[in-house]
């Protein structure tokens, strides 16, 4: 079903819109549109494919090339789409931010990649201009809501779109020729570049296709924004080039929104993350009672461990299974998976998806044995593969050994093949000298009634070396008590071991998560200590 074409065209621009034309989907519809006030508007490929030629040709016209790079700063519309896949079949690299950034983030960003050109909304324009002197490289700055041109160099997205051909012809692109550029999430220091070359594709195509089991006629909606690697990998790439229908909602998280859409669009394929399924898990149970989600086949979670109580919780309430997935912007698609017609282990990630080995290895480079924890590993080489951290070749190439590529985090496998995550390498505890899981002592308090949100971290301690230290929200209609924190401590005791018992139980009123839905264990381990949280450019306020 894929349609990466016989005579080699990797173009992804081209793949997920001609490429689609030409394979006889046309007038299928690509992109459902759903305003906050769930207005729908309608694209289909051959849209699209007019839509990103004109674009193409918009930014070839103001001299953009092969290998400059252009950025999205957007929240959800329609010009984003259009402008990251019209950018690709110029064989220029498209960027994506994600749209609350400020000022020193988007320095970080678009200064660090020498961005040439960016497309935003007005309103976004004084944060660039703030630091623009410090991006001497950015020519161009396009608006997507002004029908005239605001400067000779801030140009009105109509405008340009009203003046290009809608006719384009894509080079036949090579696999190696750069396409995508992502900062990640700074869930644990400065977010780092990570590019990806037009080969990715064919890792997008194979995990939609082979892990969320996309078929042709399917409605899909990938919750994610596109600033992150899921909204391209899952949110434009993988699905377009499989020729599925997107839904792509431009309103903000609320419950009854997205189970109407899930309902009325009869979505069959929902990808989300866990920190919103956590969120869904507040509302009452009377409230999904309204929705029967009748197409509904499949739910996948990424982002961060999947709490075996959000499994639970989903089978209780939709009678279904939700599927974890694992990966990370430098493994560009999804490299462990649990998917359907394979047992589901809570709390485990799955197994690896075909073609790719993973591993777990030991610092010294050599796979240990089964349920030792160590780090995991990928075996270097799959079509998605980051090709480097943008000016910082030398700690890409500290991520390799032995032909590993090391992802940063540890983890384990059972005799059974499972991989069990344990803990970004920073964050894993290592108290008393157990080395101790935080993911797992989360999911624990999730499992307290009263807990609605946790996150746990080491801090330092002259005896233990580190303590287990745990910051917890409750749900609404619960308040504080010395009974309530004794029940906390109790209860990981008896589910899990005292090692694993917090040495302190901080009741907040909501745990601190970064822009991707991340809990940031490295601002409740400052705040815990009263020291600086370093970059906190990705923090949801
Ligand atoms: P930074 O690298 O800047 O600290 P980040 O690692 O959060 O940011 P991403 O690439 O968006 O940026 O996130 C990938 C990470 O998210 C993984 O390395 C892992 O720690 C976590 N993650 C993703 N999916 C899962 C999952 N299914 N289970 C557990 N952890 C996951
Ligand atoms: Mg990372």
């Amino acid at each position: 079903m894929s349609s990466v074409t016989t005579d080699g065209q990797h173009n992804i621009g081209y793949l997920c819109t001609r490429g689609q034309c030409e394979a006889g989907r046309s007038d299928r519809v690509a992109l459902r549109f759903i305003t906050p006030s769930l207005e729908r508007h309608d694209y289909t490929f051959a849209d699209l494919d007019g839509l990103t030629n004109r674009f193409a040709n918009a930014l070839a016209t103001l001299g953009f090339g092969k290998g400059d790079m252009f950025f999205t700063f957007l929240p959800k519309a329609v010009p984003q789409f259009v402008a990251f896949l019209g950018a690709l079949k110029l064989e220029v690299v498209a960027g994506t931010l994600f749209s609350n950034f400020g000022e020193e983030a988007i320095l970080d960003r678009l200064g660090d990649a020498s961005a040439k050109g960016v497309i935003t909304k007005k309103s976004f324009v004084k944060k660039i201009a703030a630091v623009r002197d410090r991006m001497p490289a950015l020519r161009w700055i396009i608006v997507i809501d002004s029908d005239r041109h605001l400067a000779d160099d801030i140009l009105s997205y109509d405008r340009l779109m009203a003046e290009s051909s809608h006719e384009f012809t894509v080079p036949r692109t090579s696999p190696d020729t750069p396409a995508i550029l992502h900062y990640t999430s700074g869930s644990t220091g400065k977010p780092k570049g990570v590019l990806h070359v037009h080969r990715a594709v064919l890792s997008h195509t194979a995990t939609a296709a082979g892990v969320l089991g996309l078929r042709q006629n399917d409605v899909y909606w990938c919750t994610a924004d596109q600033g992150w690697v899921t909204g391209t990998s899952y949110g434009i790439v993988g699905p377009w080039n499989l020729g599925v229908t997107q839904i792509q909602f431009a309103g903000s998280y609320n419950p009854e929104s997205w189970f109407r859409i899930l309902d009325e669009e009869r979505v069959n394929v929902w990808y989300t993350a866990p920190t919103a399924l956590r969120m869904l898990m507040r509302e009452e149970p009377d409230f999904y009672s309204r929705f029967s989600l009748p197409s509904l086949r499949t739910i996948f979670s990424v982002g961060e461990p999947l709490n075996p109580e959000v499994i639970a919780w989903i089978r209780r309430t939709f009678s279904r299974d939700i599927f974890d997935t694992w990966f990370q912007t430098e493994t560009g698609a999804i490299m462990i998976a649990n998917r359907p017609g394979q047992e589901i282990r809570p709390g485990a990630m799955g197994k690896p998806v075909d073609g790719i080995e993973a591993a777990i290895v030991s610092d010294e480079g050599d796979p240990v044995a089964d349920t030792v924890t160590g780090n995991l590993c990928v075996r270097a080489g799959w079509p998605s593969m980051f090709v480097t951290y943008l000016n910082n070749p030398e700690v890409y190439a500290g991520k390799f050994k032995n032909g590993w590529y090391y992802s940063g985090d540890k983890a384990y496998r059972d005799p059974d093949g499972y991989f069990w995550f344990v803990g970004r390498s920073d964050d894993v505890i290592n108290t008393a000298g157990h080395l101790i899981s935080p993911f797992e002592i989360e999911s624990t308090l999730l499992e307290i009634e009263e807990v609605a949100e946790a996150g746990v971290v080491g801090v330092p301690d002259e005896i233990l070396f580190e303590k287990v230290v745990a910051f917890v929200a409750l749900h609404r209609k619960y308040g504080y008590s010395q009974e309530l924190e004794l029940k906390i401590r109790l209860y990981v005791t008896h589910k899990l071991s005292s090692v694993a018992t917090p040495h302190d139980v901080v009741f907040v009123e909501d745990i601190p998560k970064n822009k991707s839905g991340k809990i940031m264990r490295r601002v409740l381990k400052a705040r815990y200590l009263g020291t600086d949280a370093g970059d906190i450019s990705t923090l949801e306020v």
